[in-house]
């Protein structure tokens, strides 16, 4: 954490601390890396983290965005995303949310059923527009993450087989009110073994030769986001791998002459950006354990709830104290689940001590709600 305690304790708690400094590299990185390629278009996945201000850096930054909903075109839109740069993926599109986004013009409809296609038609059609779409391929891959975040099994509720590709393409080239440009896939998110992104380019490979020798070609690939972070050691990877990410995808996807391919990062952008600061209520002697009970809960990030996931928890306070004890770092909701961590380490800690629970930045503050009558937090950038 690269900010001075005198500044923190001053905020009430529980809040969302963003490193705005931190993003602004973090998307240099990007840049670096998709620079050479003119054909390289990066969307930041707006459900990761939708505050104003982030997404209006992100904006100005010059990337595009992956909405899911209507409410995040709006988001988008709001933020100075060009509305050709927006993506608008998800399985359940309501019919305002579809009429939103074509009189916005947006960028790219990526449809994940022939049902979707024929009601994307008619409301186009009556529009008097044509919207622009790409399929959304299920490529059957079993990603190496958590079984809620894999998104792209057969058993998955996204997306299209990869066996009706040929006749739903057919299906749309024949729409008056549908311009077929392409094919997406989005397998999974917090993926940090590259092998499985090379799977994905093999079989987009055989996926595109197969289309070929139909005659079908391809304007645009999308192949989605789900780049991981390393939740263990955020200060000695604050900024993921983009290196890595992005050369398995040039050295492995055979690109045709003029094709244009899309990246859709949600959490490699903005998780390490962010700190959910929060306050040591109590320190409880249980009979076998030692609980440190926070001001945040699950109300303020829900993965560790939802995923069992691990995030690092700092005591900002005990910097100079030298006993450590392990606890459990639990929250007030009234859920059992609304426990941080279990057996951890932490030095010896009191009430009032300021804890950061480090990479919060995505799907943190996007996934608050206010259960329990709680108040939504209000975060800072710094
Ligand atoms: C959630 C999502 C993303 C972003 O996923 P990350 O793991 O945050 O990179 C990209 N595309 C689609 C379609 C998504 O649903």
């Amino acid at each position: 954490m690269a900010f001075p305690i005198t500044t923190l304790r001053n905020f009430q708690t529980p809040c969302y601390i963003y490193d705005t400094a931190l993003l602004a590299r973090t998307l240099d990185a990007i840049h670096a890396e998709t620079a050479e390629h003119d054909n390289y278009h990066v969307h930041y996945a707006i459900k990761a983290n939708a505050h104003p201000a982030i997404l209006h850096q992100i904006a100005a930054a010059g990337f595009g965005a992956d909405c899911v909903s209507g409410g995040e075109i709006q988001a988008a839109l709001d933020a100075g995303f060009p509305a050709a740069s927006i993506a608008f993926a998800g399985v359940g599109k309501a019919d305002w949310e579809i009429q939103l986004a074509l009189k916005a013009g947006i960028g790219m409809f990526n449809v994940e059923s022939v049902e979707e296609l024929e009601v994307l038609n008619e409301l186009a059609t009556s529009s008097n527009t044509r919207a622009r779409i790409s399929f959304r391929i299920n490529p059957d891959i079993d990603a190496h993450t958590h079984d809620h975040i894999t998104t792209g099994r057969a058993e998955d509720k996204f997306g299209i087989a990869m066996e009706q590709t040929v006749s739903v393409i057919r299906k749309a080239q024949a729409m008056t009110g549908i311009d077929f440009q392409g094919l997406h896939f989005h397998i999974g998110s917090q993926l940090l073994v590259m092998d499985d992104f090379e799977t994905l380019c093999q079989r987009i490979n055989e996926l595109q030769d197969m289309l070929e020798a139909e005659g079908i070609h391809l304007a645009n690939i999308n192949v989605g986001g789900g780049l991981g972070i390393n939740y263990g050691d955020p200060d000695g990877h604050a900024i993921p791998d983009f290196h890595a990410y992005f050369t398995t995808f040039t050295n492995n996807l055979q690109l045709r002459q003029g094709q244009q391919l899309h990246f859709e990062l949600g959490r490699a952008v903005v998780a390490q950006m962010g700190t959910l600061l929060t306050r040591v209520l109590y320190i409880k002697h249980g009979t076998e354990k030692q609980f440190v009970i926070v001001d945040a809960g699950m109300t303020e990030l829900i993965r560790p709830a939802l995923y069992g996931a691990f995030h690092k928890i700092d005591n900002l306070t005990a910097a100079d104290r030298t006993d450590s004890v392990v606890y459990d770092v639990v929250g007030p909701i009234c859920e059992s689940s609304d426990t941080f961590i279990k057996d951890y380490t932490l030095p010896e800690t009191r009430r009032g001590d300021l804890l950061a629970i480090r990479s919060a930045g995505a799907y943190g503050e996007a996934m608050a709600s206010n259960y329990n009558c709680r108040h939504l937090p209000p975060s800072h950038l710094i």
